[in-house]
């Protein structure tokens, strides 16, 4: 660490800390928890996810935006990008005077702003090789909150770039953090990558590879994906495949499965281990909420699932993907999506938020409630409260009596979408 460059925050905790629990902990949602995660009120059940909300990476990043703003209360200070994907928490940081920096891909444009002495907050998904290098180039104060688990990726990316593979990563291209991961690959002589978003993208990876496709079709869907000089003839003879933190882990095993295939038909079992490789690099944070939505899902007896969190957070996403399948999902990205009206939310697959009038019937009603590794738990509690508003109920009213009966959902797939 030198005076420039801080990624372990400024001894600040013990005065951020009340602040920020003040901020951002949920009196309901400590109720829920106390009441064994489920708990109900005038036929209102709900029942909490085990896991949800606020990982490690995001508490650290959250609470260093806190710490730097005391540590500067004269610079000017920015924030790279979103600290996390959460509408709630990027505006508090907003009213501390800490400005968010537009999405421009050019290091230059997007730091146009910044000067020497201002300080730079970068979030937890961490920022790509040339943005860093241009920042450090501008002389100004550097707070990195890269999660641990980013670098842990990073580090695999190196890893297979040192040893002449070329990256796929199982993600969002346009995202932050793939794109961050993609430039690591690059600091590496002929380093290349390519992303893939899903299942379908990595079949037509795996068309080329058995020679089902030509090289202008793979780069026609590609090119923005790849790196510059993509070359599929060259650089999908070895590959290594890594994730972005965030997906979902049934895809991600199926996006494994899926190359190592295709890798399999096209240059036989023996020595595959010197044409492919294979790191599972989902975070155990999103793990744990994707693993303690499948046990709710599993255990059956909701009528529908809230799922809370922003419309552009991958593992929020990835959760409502889980539920919608199986059960009538909400997917809202604030407490005000709930109102007398109707719930406002985005169905998954879809852009557009819709409303949806008929979503609570009367009598008795089993909620499913989880949220993002970015929604704090005072949005988890005030969404819960303003649902028991409508009912005339407050938290207080919350009490053990609501036994969820685990075998007959009374309201399966209703009307969500309408
Ligand atoms: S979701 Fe995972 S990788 Fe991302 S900040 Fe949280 S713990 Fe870190």
């Amino acid at each position: 660490m030198n005076e420039t460059y801080f990624q372990k925050g400024f001894g600040l905790k013990s005065e951020v800390g009340p602040v920020l629990a003040r901020t951002y902990q949920s009196a309901v949602v400590e109720r829920l928890k106390a009441l064994g995660y489920e708990a109900g009120a005038s036929g209102l059940h709900f029942k909490l996810a085990r896991e949800f909300g606020f990982c490690y990476g995001v508490d650290r990043a959250v609470d260093y935006a806190y710490q730097t703003r005391r540590q500067f209360p004269d610079r000017r200070v920015f924030l790279s990008g979103e600290i996390i994907h959460n509408p709630d928490v990027n505006r508090r940081i907003q009213d501390m005077g800490i400005r968010i920096l537009d999405h421009f891909q050019d290091p230059v444009e997007r730091f146009a702003e910044v000067a020497a002495g201002d300080v730079v907050i970068l979030p937890a998904f961490g920022v790509s090789v040339p943005e860093l290098a241009h920042l450090k180039s501008k002389q100004c104060v550097l707070v990195d909150t890269t999660c641990g688990s980013v670098l842990n990726v990073w580090k695999k990316v190196h890893y297979y770039a040192r040893d002449g593979y070329t990256v796929i990563i199982h993600g969002k291209h346009h995202h932050e953090e793939t794109r961050a991961t993609a430039s690591q690959a690059l600091t590496h002589a002929g380093g290349q990558y390519l992303c893939v978003r899903d299942v379908a993208e990595t079949e037509l990876v795996c068309d080329y590879i058995r020679g089902n496709i030509s090289a202008e079709d793979l780069m026609s869907r590609f090119r923005e994906a790849a790196s510059s000089d993509f070359n599929p003839a060259l650089h999908l003879q070895r590959i290594g495949l890594a994730n972005q933190t965030t997906m979902l882990m049934s895809e991600t095993l199926k996006v494994q499965e899926t190359l190592r295939r295709a890798m399999v038909d096209r240059h036989g079992e023996a020595g595959l281990e010197s044409r492919f490789r294979a790191f599972d690099t989902i975070c155990s944070a999103t793990q744990e909420r994707q693993d303690a939505v499948l046990e709710m899902l599993d255990k059956g007896g909701l009528d529908m699932m809230i799922v809370i969190g922003g419309y552009n957070s991958s593992n929020t996403q990835a959760l409502a993907r889980m539920c919608a399948p199986r059960v009538t999902t909400y997917y809202v990205d604030n407490p005000q999506c709930v109102t007398e009206a109707g719930i406002r939310h985005k169905a998954v697959g879809l852009s557009e938020e819709t409303t949806t009038a008929t979503w609570l019937p009367p009598g008795d009603v089993r909620i499913g409630i989880t949220a993002g590794a970015s929604t704090p738990d005072s949005v988890v509690g005030e969404t819960i409260e303003r649902i028991l508003a409508l009912r005339g109920r407050t938290a207080a009213d919350l009490t053990q009596a609501a036994d969820i009966d685990h075998s007959s959902p009374t309201f399966a797939k209703a009307a969500a979408g309408k």
